[in-house]
């Protein structure tokens, strides 16, 4: 018996953004993806930035935000940790280029000859490079619909060739490539009108690379009008219906609700000629009905740096640890509050410390370098030692194990050689195979970075929170917990309840429900594997504690 091939014939759906960035392309194409996956399709997505940055590793995180880190590795931005979660899906270096990126292959490919003498320029040779790497992205999961967003704003120098791209990909498949334009309608206080010519002037730039969009999503602080509708449709050449009204809304959770009141994936789907399997948002409706129910609160101290920004203060940086906080909370029906604290205010000013006890929970995120190094050290101690539940992540969990050797093992100059390479303590240092790259200031090569596995200790917290032995999850760090300390500090009674299964790396320091309510820190990222319809069970574990 020979089964039937059939070829499968993928839909490209990009987002592009008009008038101004910020205004949730990433949320859009997240949420559109995921109601076309909930009409039964297989839905991935990409991400390209225009900038020249390889990956998003070496960039700070203030101006940035958070470096999301992959399975695979791939450290890039925050976007893709949107499209995860949204979609639950796990995603590659595949679904993620730069400019940067699409240009080092290009040259890379022209150095080994492999354009045979041909003349390689900048058009044709780009786009093609960037359509080679959707269709690669695509067909390695195996997709139904590839929802591509395309950074930064119509009529910038930096993202035209990927609209070239773009336009050259419809050229090819002009039935299967569609256009969304997320374009911002302000509402100028003088005057008080919504204007949409900023919006009918995006669309004009947009023609004039080529594209029409099928759709526009109109992004404003109010709903959109019947008379704007009208107007945008009338000179942007869409149908009325392709107009979405896009207000503001409390959570980016509901803007997929408010897509689907407008029935825009059925008007996708139809425009795409595939017909709807099923409609199944049950779970996504249960989790924003849970997040606008939950009344009572939980409050957790977030003790970080790069919040300051200018006059402005600035949690980007720490997305994926905000919203594995917020799932967490939400399953246990509880409304998070989260309070920003800057770890040098402990440093200036010690008596601070004793606020810590207004929160129900202490959460010490990633991070990098010396600065408020100290203060965050002191609020670990103060945590432990008035038993308030206490989860450090990454750096985090460093600083938990510092704390601990300088003030129970009583070894006061233990450190991290990160911050003083040359304590006489390194309870925290670089692994030795790792050493001779930091020497050659080879930094990229430096770290561990993606999905590793480990292996927890039976009777722990963790053991208990992940119901399993073995897990696996992504990491981003250079430093580990030194083997030389590891007896001394087991002996005093932070147990490792989670290790490499060769026992060498340190995954995971707690201390004993017996001794402390809640004690843990991880070497690795939990919250890059944290999504609303599955919150994370270390986060859930540590959310009970705080409730308790
Ligand atoms: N700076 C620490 C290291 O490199 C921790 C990194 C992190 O928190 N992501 O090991």
């Amino acid at each position: 018996m020979t089964a039937k091939k059939t070829v499968k014939k993928t839909k490209y759906i990009f987002v592009v953004g008009g008038v101004m960035s910020g205004v949730g392309k990433g949320i859009t194409t997240s949420s559109i993806g995921k109601s076309l996956q909930a009409r039964g399709f297989s839905v991935t997505a990409l991400k390209i930035d225009p900038y020249i940055n390889v990956d998003a590793g070496t960039m700070n995180p203030t101006e940035h935000g958070e470096v999301f880190v992959l399975a695979d590795g791939d450290e890039c931005d925050q976007d893709m940790g949107n499209y995860e979660r949204f979609l639950g899906i796990t995603l590659s270096r595949d679904n993620y280029m730069t400019t940067g990126r699409v240009y080092q292959s290009v040259i890379s490919r022209e150095r080994n000859l492999e354009y045979k003498g041909r003349c390689v320029e900048v058009v044709p040779h780009i786009p093609m490079e960037v359509i080679d790497r959707i269709k690669r992205a695509s067909k390695q999961a195996d997709a139904d619909i590839v929802m591509i967003e395309i950074g930064g704003t119509i009529g910038e120098y930096q993202n035209i060739l990927f609209l070239e791209a773009a336009r050259m990909l419809k050229n090819m498949h002009p039935q299967d490539v569609f256009f969304v334009l997320v374009s911002y309608l302000p509402i100028p206080s003088k005057i008080g009108e919504m204007k949409t010519k900023p919006t009918q002037y995006a669309t004009r730039t947009l023609n004039g690379a080529g594209i029409q969009p099928d759709i526009i999503v109109a992004r404003s602080d109010r709903e959109l009008d019947e008379k704007r509708k009208e107007k945008l449709a009338l000179f942007c050449s869409v149908r009325k219906e392709d107009v979405i009204s896009a207000p503001d809304v409390e959570s980016i959770y509901e803007v997929l609700l408010n897509f689907e009141k407008q029935h825009l994936s059925t008007n996708l789907l139809k425009k795409m000629g595939l017909r709807p399997k099923k409609n199944d948002l049950k779970d996504w409706n249960a989790f924003v009905s849970t997040m606008k129910e939950s009344q009572k609160t939980v409050d957790i101290a977030v003790v970080g740096k790069y919040f300051k920004t200018g006059d402005f203060m600035l949690s980007d940086a720490y997305l994926s640890v905000i919203e594995s906080l917020k799932y967490a909370a939400y399953s246990l029906k509880r409304k998070p509050v989260l309070h920003w604290i800057d770890s040098e205010e402990y440093e200036t000013n010690p008596s601070a410390l004793k606020d810590l006890k207004k929160y129900t929970g202490v959460l010490i995120p990633g991070g990098f370098g010396s600065r408020g190094i100290e203060g965050k050290i002191e609020a670990i101690r103060f945590c432990r030692e008035n038993n308030i539940p206490y989860f450090g992540i990454c750096y985090g969990m460093q600083l938990m194990v510092i704390e601990y050797v300088r003030n129970v093992l009583n070894i006061k100059d233990a450190h991290t050689t990160e911050v003083n390479p040359k304590t006489e303590n390194p309870v925290i240092d670089i692994m030795p195979e790792q050493k001779k790259n930091i020497r050659q200031k080879n930094y990229g090569a430096t770290m561990r970075l993606g999905t590793y596995p480990a292996v927890l200790k039976n009777g722990t917290i963790a053991r208990k929170a992940y119901k399993s032995k073995e897990i696996e999850e992504r990491h981003r760090h250079r430093y580990e917990v030194n083997p030389e300390y590891i007896a001394r500090i087991e002996e005093s009674g932070l147990i490792f309840s989670g290790t490499s299964p060769d026992k060498r790396l340190m995954e995971i320091a707690e201390l004993p429900v017996a001794k402390h309510p809640f004690f843990l820190g991880t070497q690795f990222h939990p919250e890059f594997q944290s999504s609303p319809l599955k919150p994370h069970p270390v986060f859930v574990e540590f959310l009970k504690a705080c409730v308790k």
